[in-house]
């Protein structure tokens, strides 16, 4: 359906009849939940990063809170998170029972400023879950080098980066584990889902167990051998998947286009528009600006009267109630770009529904109200 120029939501995915057909198919079929069409997805989503095990799992959270377990990361350790994120990224390290420490971020790329890294490091120290924020991949080769230097793991928190690469490389493939997220925000959903991507051979098969009540068969019979969660897909989010990810190359074309487009009618000073990296492929999750002179939440209200939605970005997580209540840090101090890119981050609509008339209105809308 087309986007009314009057009317242009911040997100909405792009889903056509034979995706529709595909689920259909599965709830007339009986067979709900993670099956051959889960199989299928998994093989998939291999093949197009290049990796040789991805397990699929109920969404992008319980992916990581997976890897975590699987790691053995519990009470007494400590993981670095970049400040700004989604606030997933930090409540995984909660839930397992360890400390999240952040660092700052770049303000240019949103992402973790590698630089500030090894001054947090140390012998609790056991991860870092670098995240590539918005779908612009993050340095991830000097910070898997920061983590090989100290004995850490990495796991990539690429929920946003689904079909994003660097060095020619799929994001997701360089850490120890993988995460991405197939949420309706995201390029591609499933509704709620996530894939895991385990590049430990040993770790499959107890990703495996505890994503299904703990369970494996060994020597054909069922065995309980974990306290595990029921983190499963179903098949008809399978389903909804497989066509999105035969055309997840001209998603991500359809979206680098519209964010082209944005960077040439975008011409307002007070607007910092973003970059894409050297190396880097951008999967374009989120156009996102920084405003400089004008309060965001204004610039929000504004685009609504005009019937554009926007957002914030993502959060400056330590600033958050949970985060200031348990670790009370400094964030201006400390995090200074993480809460500049939260107050003054803004989100406009990027989806392939959109056309190049939608970009002017919206770009014509932030030259003037800004
Ligand atoms: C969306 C997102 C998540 C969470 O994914 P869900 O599938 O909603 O659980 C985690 N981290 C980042 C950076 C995200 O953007």
């Amino acid at each position: 359906m087309e986007i009314d120029l009057n009317n242009i939501p911040l997100a909405s995915p792009d889903l056509r009849q034979s995706d529709i057909d595909r689920v259909i198919n599965v709830l007339k079929s009986g067979q709900l939940v993670q099956g051959k069409l889960v199989s299928e997805v998994e093989g998939k989503i291999s093949n197009l990063i290049g990796t040789s095990n991805s397990r699929m799992v109920s969404n992008g959270t319980a992916t990581m809170h997976l890897a975590l377990l699987a790691l053995g990361i519990g009470k007494g350790d400590e993981v670095i998170v970049p400040a700004f994120s989604y606030v997933a990224t930090a409540n995984v390290v909660e839930l397992v029972g360890a400390k999240s420490v952040f660092v700052d971020i770049d303000l240019k790329t949103f992402n973790i400023d590698e630089n500030k890294i090894i001054e947090k490091i140390n012998s609790r120290t056991k991860a870092i879950i670098p995240v590539h924020e918005f779908g612009l991949p993050c340095n991830i080769d000097k910070i898997i080098n920061i983590a090989k230097e100290n004995n850490l793991k990495v796991i990539e928190d690429a929920a946003c980066a689904f079909g994003a690469t660097f060095l020619g490389k799929h994001v997701g493939t360089f850490g120890d584990f993988g995460s991405f997220s197939f949420h309706p925000r995201k390029a591609v959903t499933s509704g709620e889902g996530g894939c895991l991507v385990i590049n430990d051979q040993k770790l499959v098969s107890k990703i495996e167990a505890l994503r299904n009540h703990g369970i494996q068969v060994i020597d054909g019979n069922m065995q309980f051998v974990e306290a595990g969660f029921n983190y499963r897909m179903t098949e008809f989010q399978a389903a909804l998947l497989i066509g999105q990810l035969d055309r997840t190359q001209e998603i991500i074309k359809t979206r680098s286009a519209l964010a082209e487009a944005y960077e040439v009618l975008i011409v307002n000073p007070n607007i910092i528009k973003p970059v894409v990296t050297q190396g880097s492929m951008h999967s374009w999750q989120t156009y996102h600006l920084i405003i400089e002179n004008k309060g965001r939440d204004e610039v929000i209200s504004k685009l609504k009267e005009e019937g554009v939605g926007s957002n914030y970005g993502a959060q400056c997580i330590p600033l958050q109630d949970y985060y200031l209540k348990k670790y009370n840090l400094n964030c201006e101090k400390n995090f200074p770009n993480a809460v500049k890119a939260f107050k003054c981050g803004l989100a406009i609509p990027l989806y392939e529904k959109l056309s190049i008339k939608h970009i002017e209105k919206i770009s014509n809308l932030l030259n003037r109200i800004v």
